[in-house]
């Protein structure tokens, strides 16, 4: 990256993909974006439809720029924009949901797929020749749409994201890292060649997109070594059973039914006695676990009392599992805030937060020949992500280091826009050369004062939203671009 600049992308907490590409893409924390983990308070999966706020090609419609937004993590389902959605994963089928509708034909005519094929459990039991396989095709169809696109589509901002980057490090991040012990001289192969395939696409985009373009590389968060799962409900359930001793029934319970994997009819007579669904609604009834998040409906003694009882939880080498442990309100601020978790765990280093384990702890051992995921993102050290840009008006050789809220405000700056006052993020203006346009370029802001961001989604409604609120406020834009 001689030719631009570069440096660490601070992601969100916690640094998955959900949580950070909406802050990238809206400029916003996750207080007003309202998307806090994969699933919200009552387990239903975020979706394009409760993402609150406006993101990157919404407040460019209204500003008569044109978008094309492909693969970018929880766009599904797809919606009308000025230009084409291809919506990113999860989709419910493998299959291209796109914006506009018919173009969803001309992508399977490419066999475009929105992600790479993983059994229900994860990470497991694929031959790992098929899976590296798998993961090329996926990235070398992507880009093969990314350019049919650009061609086709007139467009002012391109935004695709290479998903299978993240699945490729989950499976071999571990292997190919000295300091950790799966390391093997294939897998460190293996993810060096993936890293050559994905840098020569990219030099293809750079030489086939145009020499005025600005190019921005960020990536959702950074990757780190994986050893070991941490079973959060298991943990909670220890803490729920020191305060009520009738919940070692409960767990018990839970516990045998799991492991002698109990057959329905069984089940059904033990749910019919009140057993079973004891057992679930004790321990989950009023606290729900996610990927590192809690959502405590208890008494506000009791969630200390649980910060205390979790910051002191060791593994079997005495080391403390979690690095920190945040409040809500430590991270988040505006109006989405009551939507957030209580609580939200940082793991250490190699350590990876499931909601339920067999047992609370559960060693990676891995397979030969078969993939395993030895790479995660979760500590503090994976909030490392990675930023480069580089293009007409860019400095050469700097470094430059941002937050996750910074790419908004400043793409809005590139085009020529004004940044949203509500964005928590700044135009990058150290990046830009000083005799440059962009450096010159005074940064303006506007207040969406009247937007309120509950309504976004139904603002979002594309570029021939009847939205008198959205309306102005591109009218604005155009105005002061
Ligand atoms: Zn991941």
């Amino acid at each position: 990256m001689e030719h631009g600049v570069s440096g660490v992308l601070r992601s969100t907490i916690p640094p998955v993909s959900p949580v950070a590409w909406a802050s990238i893409s809206t400029g916003l924390n996750p207080g007003k974006h309202g998307v806090f983990g994969f699933v919200d308070r009552e387990h239903r999966p975020y979706s394009s439809k409760n993402i609150m706020g406006l993101a990157l090609w919404d407040l460019l419609a209204r500003a008569r720029k044109r978008s094309l937004c492909i693969n970018v993590p929880f766009t599904y389902p797809p919606y009308r924009v000025r230009g084409a959605m291809i919506s990113g994963p999860p989709c419910p089928k493998d299959e291209p949901s796109t914006y506009p509708p018919d173009l969803k034909d001309e992508l399977k005519e490419l066999s475009y797929r929105v992600d790479v094929r993983l059994p229900h459990g994860g990470y497991r039991g694929i031959r790992e020749d098929a899976f590296v396989k798998d993961c090329l095709s996926v990235t070398e169809t992507r880009a093969e749409a990314v350019l049919r696109l650009a061609e086709e589509f007139k467009w002012d901002f391109l935004f695709v994201v290479f998903t299978t980057l993240d699945r490729v490090q989950h499976v071999f991040f571990g292997r190919a890292l000295r300091e950790s012990p799966f390391y093997d001289q294939r897998g460190h192969e293996t993810l060096m060649s993936y890293y050559k395939t994905v840098d020569d696409i990219l030099g293809k985009l750079l030489s086939e997109l145009g020499d005025d373009t600005v190019f921005f590389f960020v990536s959702d968060h950074g990757f780190e070594p994986l050893y070991r799962f941490v079973g959060l409900r298991n943990l909670i359930s220890d803490f729920l059973a020191r305060k009520e001793p009738r919940r070692l029934l409960y767990n018990l319970v839970a516990r045998i039914t799991r492991e002698l994997r109990l057959t329905g009819f069984i089940k059904k007579v033990l749910s019919k006695i009140g057993l079973l669904s004891s057992a679930y609604e004790q321990v989950e009834g009023n606290v729900q676990p996610g990927l590192g998040c809690v959502y405590f409906n208890r008494p506000e003694q009791e969630l200390k009392e649980l910060i205390g009882f979790l910051t002191a939880i060791k593994d079997k080498e005495d080391v403390k599992v979690f690095e920190r442990l945040y409040l809500k309100e430590e991270l988040y601020w505006g109006p989405e805030l009551r939507k957030a978790p209580d609580l939200v765990l940082v793991p250490r280093t190699g350590y990876e937060i499931r909601s339920q384990l067999p047992n609370k702890f559960e060693d990676i051992r891995p397979v030969k020949g078969v993939i395993c995921k030895t790479g995660t993102h979760m500590s503090l050290r994976a909030l490392r992500g990675f930023l480069a840009i580089y293009g007409p008006g860019v400095r050469e050789g700097f470094r430059v280091d941002a937050c996750v809220y910074d790419i908004a405000p400043t793409v809005l700056h590139v085009l020529g826009l004004p940044v949203v006052e509500d964005m928590d993020g700044e135009v990058l203006t150290k990046a830009f050369e000083e005799s440059s346009e962009l450096a010159r370029r005074p940064v303006r802001k506007v207040r969406l004062r009247r937007v309120k961001r509950r309504s976004a989604r139904r603002a979002r409604g594309g570029c021939g939203s009847r939205s008198s609120l959205t309306e102005s406020w591109g009218r604005s834009m155009m105005r002061l671009a």
